[in-house]
């Protein structure tokens, strides 16, 4: 059985109060054992205060970039040994924001991956088209380059540190969704894709979440169908009821 996962990227958003503030919430109302693996991820200065106050709790806490390099000289980054030197042993790498306003490429990517693994930690890998592609048609072709160009070098046994998120652009932040059928479209044909260039084994064990406008109202549809193994939330995330009920839409 896939690992369920719903994750929330609470991206720029909170200080170190309002962090607070969202994680004794969560902590009160999140049902002990729910059905997916919970996941947040905070900005960089809450991490240490969110792995601190999750200690006792199976939510995992994942940070949402980090630099390709072990350490030197790159001024403002963090490293995967700074992050997993606080216990954050998650990573999101790829976001379309960092991919759109901080120039990250599938090179550069395929650099951070590599760094994740060597350091042992997990990644969520997010990618997917542009309202552009879609409308020629080109999104399926896209999606197989994202993955090949920073995924398909990975040996088998690197996969079990692989959680994909496909969030198309046009879907984040916007209110639009792909519908649950486009989703289900899309994840198949990614899992047909991990098929063909990795092995049935790795196709059948990868998570593939969606991300993008995911919300209390439509959760239980999108997590409903086959190929879609949970979520990326982004701005219902930031408010406890709604994540809460969104984890609870298995
Ligand atoms: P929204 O849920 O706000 O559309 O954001 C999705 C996202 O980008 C999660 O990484």
């Amino acid at each position: 059985m896939r690992e369920k996962i719903v994750a929330g990227n609470w991206k720029m958003n909170n200080d170190l109060a309002e962090t607070e503030e969202l994680l004794s919430k969560l902590k009160l109302q999140m049902v002990k054992e729910p059905e997916a693996t919970v996941m947040v991820a905070p900005a960089f200065t809450n991490l240490y205060a969110t792995f601190q106050a999750l200690k006792d709790n199976p939510v995992i806490v994942a940070a949402q970039n980090m630099h390709e390099s072990e350490e030197g000289a790159f001024t403002g980054e963090v490293s995967a040994k700074m992050l997993k030197s606080i216990g954050v042993n998650t990573v999101i790498l790829g976001h379309s924001e960092r991919r759109a306003y901080f120039n990250e490429t599938s090179a550069t990517l395929a650099k951070k991956v590599d760094t994740a693994i060597k350091n042992e930690m997990k990644v969520i890998f997010c990618f997917g088209e542009e309202l552009e592609d879609r409308k020629n048609d080109k999104h399926f072709e896209l999606v197989e380059k994202q993955l090949k160009e920073a995924l398909f070098h990975l040996p088998k046994t690197d996969w079990s540190h692989i959680i994909l998120a496909y969030e198309p652009v046009w879907a984040i932040g916007t209110g639009e969704t792909a519908s649950p059928d486009q989703a289900q479209e899309m994840h198949k044909h990614i899992r047909t894709l991990l098929h063909k260039n990795v092995g049935a084994e790795v196709a059948n064990n990868t998570s593939i979440l969606y991300g993008g406008s995911v919300k209390p109202g439509n959760a239980k549809e999108i997590f409903a169908k086959e190929d879609v193994d949970g979520g990326l939330i982004g701005g219902a995330s930031l408010n406890a009821v709604d994540f809460i009920e969104i984890v609870n839409s298995f």
